[in-house]
Formats: structure tokens, sequence, C-alpha cells
């Protein structure tokens, strides 16, 4: 098979080399690598092979079967589709096709199979829904979600190398406030309403993912943390449910672990989920103000499931279900 990537020198584009060559997906398979034309030339190893990075230009695509995209929505809009054209299911990590009724908008563990041969574009959803919709799927399923508040505590890789290099330098370059020894509670730009499109993003995505028009308010802040993001939230339920069953549906969901014994002070935290694939949920307990209600902590690797690890999900079910 041949597998193109997009923004391969990236922070998402190199961690979905990582994440390809654990999941053993680099062996048989040829790569093609993508970047601007600061970067073309520059050579990644893609397992053992050392792969020269092209530029990004019509004339350099190739026909692959599958196209990872990860250089921002100004980018999929103008190239996903040539790549689409030329045969490649294209999953894309940018917020450009994430609305569009026809695209699917993927988390593999919930929704995999809204993928079939005709939608040759697939949309990654942002890296804070993901953590979030996944435990809310499983809370659902056991007893229907009246409303949810979030709060997000979101780590600067999530806005790429320049973000890493503002809080590593005291810059910025990124961020229009010093990120180092503050936060900052504006993550992409405002809307009218007064909510960032980021807060706009991880309620209509959990509603497009969940396919249920569920209550949802977000606030989403920029924290001085280098790696994985935290989402304090407020679950309110249809009806009642122990704190017992929460806990046994959360634990047996795929991709979530269950981090909580207060007993021994272990709850989820950015150095707990950094560099690894779980969702990690702790701090459970039921909302004291009000019925039917719990809070949480969940925190995970906003590149790893957040972005490459769910895409690279993605390809592998299109290996093994769609292209087989
Ligand atoms: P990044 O570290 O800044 O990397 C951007 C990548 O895009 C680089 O490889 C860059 O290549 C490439 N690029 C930029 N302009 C290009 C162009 N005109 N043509 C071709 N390639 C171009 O950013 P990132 O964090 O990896 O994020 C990439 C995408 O993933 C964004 O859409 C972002 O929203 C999304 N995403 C990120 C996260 C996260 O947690 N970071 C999570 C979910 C989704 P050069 O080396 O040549 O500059």
């Amino acid at each position: 098979m041949k597998i193109a990537i997009v923004g391969a020198t990236g922070m998402v584009g190199r961690k979905m080399i990582e994440v390809l060559e654990e999941f053993n997906m680099t062996k048989d398979n040829d790569f093609y690598l993508y970047a601007s034309k600061k970067s073309a030339g520059t050579k990644l190893f893609v397992g053992d092979k050392s792969v020269k990075v092209m530029e990004l230009t019509e004339q350099n695509i190739k026909p692959v079967d599958i196209a990872l995209f990860s250089a921002g929505s100004s980018v999929s809009q103008k190239f996903a589709k040539k790549f689409a054209k030329k045969g490649a299911y294209v999953i894309d990590n940018s917020s450009a096709f994430r609305r569009i009724k026809s695209v699917p908008l993927v988390v593999p563990e919930i929704n995999a199979n809204s993928i079939t041969t005709k939608t040759k574009i697939i949309a990654n959803p942002n890296c804070s829904t993901i953590q979030l919709v996944l435990p809310l799927f499983a809370l659902d399923k056991a007893c229907p979600i009246k409303r949810v508040v979030v709060s997000t505590y979101q780590a600067v890789s999530g806005a790429g190398i320049n973000g890493v290099l503002d809080l590593q330098n005291g810059t910025t370059n990124k961020f229009i406030y010093p990120i180092k020894d503050n936060l900052i509670p504006q993550i992409d730009v405002f809307k009218t309403n007064l909510y960032t499109m980021e807060e706009d993003k991880v309620i209509f995505e959990t509603q497009k993912i969940l396919n249920k028009k569920i209550a949802i308010t977000a606030t989403a802040v920029r924290v001085p943390v280098k790696n994985a993001h935290s989402e304090s939230v407020n679950v309110e339920f249809k009806k009642r449910i122990s704190l017992e069953k929460v806990k046994s549906c959360l634990k047996t969901t795929k991709g979530i672990t269950v981090y909580d014994d207060v007993q021994k002070e272990k709850y989820p935290m950015p150095i707990i989920a950094d560099n690894t694939d779980e969702i990690y949920v702790g701090r459970i307990r039921k909302d004291n103000s009000q019925k039917n209600t719990y809070n949480m902590f969940i925190v995970a690797d906003n590149i790893r499931k957040g972005a490459a690890t769910n895409a690279v999900q993605i390809a592998k079910y299109i290996f093994k279900e769609i292209l087989k």
C-alpha cells in the first residue's frame, strides 16, 4: 500500500510516523512525505527507510491509498480533494471538513462504521473533542446524558511546534500573551456569541459524533503544560445512575483507563497521559449541588489519541475493512 503524510515534519506528522511504526504499518508500505517549501529535502526515517520530504505542490501529488493530512486547514482545503481524486482515502486532522454533513467525523471506538467506500474524506476530530466524546459515549449508553459542562486545560503542543517554543523560550510568536507563568482563556478566535472557535468545535463535534443534540457548554483555556490536555467535566444525566455504574461503564470501554484512587492520591495528570494512547478518567464523584450529576477529570495526550493515534487507527480500519 502507498501512504502519504502531508505535514510530515510537524508535531502531529512526526507522531503519525512513530505511531505507524508502533502499529507495524511501516514495513510493507511505501511512504510519500510532504511539507512546505521550507522543509523540502529534509530526510525522515519511516521505519528503517529514510524518506525525502517533498514540497506539497499539485505536480508532486502521487496516487496513494491513504493520505494523512496534518498541515492546517488551508492546506487541507487546497489539496485534500486533489489526493482523493487520485484515489486516496484522506484522513484530515484539520477543521476544514468536520462540519460537512457527508464527511464522517470519526473516533474509531465510536463510529468507525460511518466510513464507507464512498467516504473518501474522513475528518479527525479536534483533540479536546476526542478525549471528551469517548467517555461521554460510554456514559450515554449506560444512562442518557442531559447536559455537559466542560472546562479545558490545553497544553501548548496543541498549538504546534511554535506553541511549544513559546513556552520554552518565553516568547509570544504563537500566542498573543506569554504562556510561561500564565494561562490564556482564549483558544482560536472569538465568535459573535462570545464563545471561541475552539469551544464551538468541542460543542459541535461532540453533538455530531454522538449524533445527538445533547446540551453542552465549554470554556477552553491554554495552560503552561508542554503536552497532554486536561478537562474538568460535569455530566448531568436524565435519570439516576450510581457511582459504581459510572465507573464500570468507563472501565469497560476500550481506550479508557479509569485512574481514580483518591486514598492513594491517584488521579489523571498530563504527566500520566503523556506519550500514551489511553484516555484517563479520574476524580469521579457525585456533584453535591444537583441530582443525577457527576464531576470527573479527563486527561489524554493531544498529539497521540487527540490527533496522530486516532488518525492511524482510522487508517488501520480502512486498510482492514475498506481496502481489504
Ligand atoms: P505544526 O507542528 O506547526 O506542523 C505543521 C506542519 O504543516 C509542518 O509539517 C509544516 O511543514 C506543514 N505545512 C505548513 N504549511 C504548509 C504548506 N503550505 N504546504 C505543506 N505543508 C505545510 O502543527 P501540528 O501541531 O502538527 O498541527 C498540524 C495540524 O493538525 C493542524 O491542522 C492542527 O490543527 C491539527 N491538530 C493538531 C493537534 C495538536 O495537538 N497539535 C491536535 C489535533 C489536530 P514545514 O516543516 O515545512 O513548516
